[in-house]
């Protein structure tokens, strides 16, 4: 069952959703676990013989990492945090990378326990390897490297040219060196281009990937496997093309051609972004300039990427169709931040106070960034599966946000 190339938001049914919205109030997430199984089986079919690990920070729901250790993939952990969320949810500690950013000291001493030292840990720092070796771990490590180029869709997330990420290439082999000296296993190269790549990026993905297949083949360590990260970009945009899978998936064969060792690829965002939408209803309507002003009852800190990447998700009215009437409409939350704009200038019916709305392509980094600023408790999870509807994650209370003030 491998579904459409891409859901886009007009292919939601509307029945179930407004149902939703009913039941469980608004704002609120819908997750739909029978997409994210098509969503894996067209990644699964475009590269038959690499390993696949889902990128746990797009959408860390127990939910979705059950659908996904179910489905016999592994998990790719960004955190110790991440690490415990992905144990926790059945997968095997076998099955587990963590590719930690800078790595606090909290997460490699947590590593150690919950881990059993069964996990893969990526090394982004020379220091890491040392900090490892201080604390006695027996693991696999893996190297990321820092192509010196990136893509994607935005400078924000490229990070396959920022130097915050990985070890520069022409350090890879004193790394190596490194880490065999202190008695680790150096078992994968890591790199990860950036996020949100779509076709016209490929190109910018494809030499990544080369950059990776030439440290692999300089390197007289036998490799277990090469990965090259995820970043499978989705067509927020209505004129975005979905990515060509198939393309990506020769032009990283032919990258890999020379090298001799298990490919390993990380999506997130391309599993559940479009798996996923966020529920909003209109609370004032009032006249702006040469448009109007919706203001809904979530804002940045449901979904935060409009606000931190200028981030484009398309927005649909789910009350019944009221034909002709369009508008020029920017669709706002209720956080005291001028940034708390989640649609600017949309074609939409001309809004009603009450109305329904739906936020296309938010199962990817959506609940994930959400915040408890402004003191909004955060929005409930509801998964859809087979034809049924599960609240996956309550409502947050005014409670949950104070539960950790300690009383004085
Ligand atoms: C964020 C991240 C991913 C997933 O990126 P997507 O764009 O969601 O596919 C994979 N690997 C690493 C190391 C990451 O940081």
């Amino acid at each position: 069952m491998t579904g459409p190339t891409v859901r886009r938001l007009d292919d939601w049914d509307r029945d179930p959703l407004q149902e939703i919205a009913e039941t469980h109030g608004t704002p609120a997430y819908v997750i739909d676990l029978d997409r994210v199984r098509e969503n894996l089986d067209r990644l699964q079919t475009a590269f038959p013989d690499a390993r696949l690990l889902y990128a746990v920070k797009a959408n860390a729901g127990r939910a979705v990492l059950q659908t996904l250790a179910d489905a016999g993939v592994g998990a790719e952990c960004a955190s110790i945090g991440e690490v415990s969320r992905a144990l926790e949810a059945g997968f095997d500690p076998a099955d587990v990378q963590y590719t930690p950013v800078n790595a606090p000291a909290r997460d490699l001493d947590g590593l150690l326990i919950d881990g059993g030292g069964t996990i893969t840990i990526t090394v982004d720092a020379m220091d890491t390897i040392d900090r490892l070796a201080e604390r006695g771990f027996t693991g696999d490590i893996a190297i990321r490297i820092h192509p010196g180029t990136g893509a994607g869709h935005s400078d924000a997330v490229a990070t396959g040219a920022d130097a915050k990420f990985g070890i520069p290439v022409d350090r890879v082999p004193e790394a190596v060196a490194a880490a065999t000296e202190r008695g680790f296993d150096v078992v994968g190269l890591h790199a990860h281009a950036g996020s949100g790549i779509l076709n016209d990026g490929l190109a910018a993905h494809q030499e990544v990937i080369e950059t990776i297949a030439s440290v692999a083949t300089d390197l007289d360590t036998d490799l277990e496997f090469v990965d090259v990260g995820g970043g499978f970009g989705v067509p927020y945009r209505p004129d975005e093309e979905p990515l060509d899978l198939d393309a990506i998936a020769t032009a990283t064969r032919e990258a890999l051609s020379e090298v001799d060792a298990e490919l390993r690829i990380e999506p997130g965002r391309y599993l559940v972004a479009d798996a996923g939408v966020l529920l909003a209803r209109v609370n004032t309507v009032k006249p702006a300039g040469d448009g109007v002003l919706a203001g809904v009852d979530a804002g940045m800190t449901d979904l935060l990427r409009p606000a931190l990447y200028d981030a484009y998700h398309p927005i649909r009215s789910l009350s019944e169709d009221r034909a002709g009437e369009r508008e020029t409409v920017s669709v706002v939350g209720p956080i005291c931040e001028s940034t708390d704009v989640l649609a600017r200038d949309r074609r939409l019916p001309k809004p009603e106070r009450g109305e329904l709305y739906a936020l296309g392509f938010t199962g990817a980094y959506g609940i994930e960034m959400a915040s408890q600023y402004n003191s909004r408790p955060r929005a409930p999870v509801i998964a859809m599966e087979d034809g049924a509807t599960e609240l996956v994650r309550r409502r947050e209370t005014v409670e949950d946000v104070i539960d950790s003030e300690v009383d004085r």
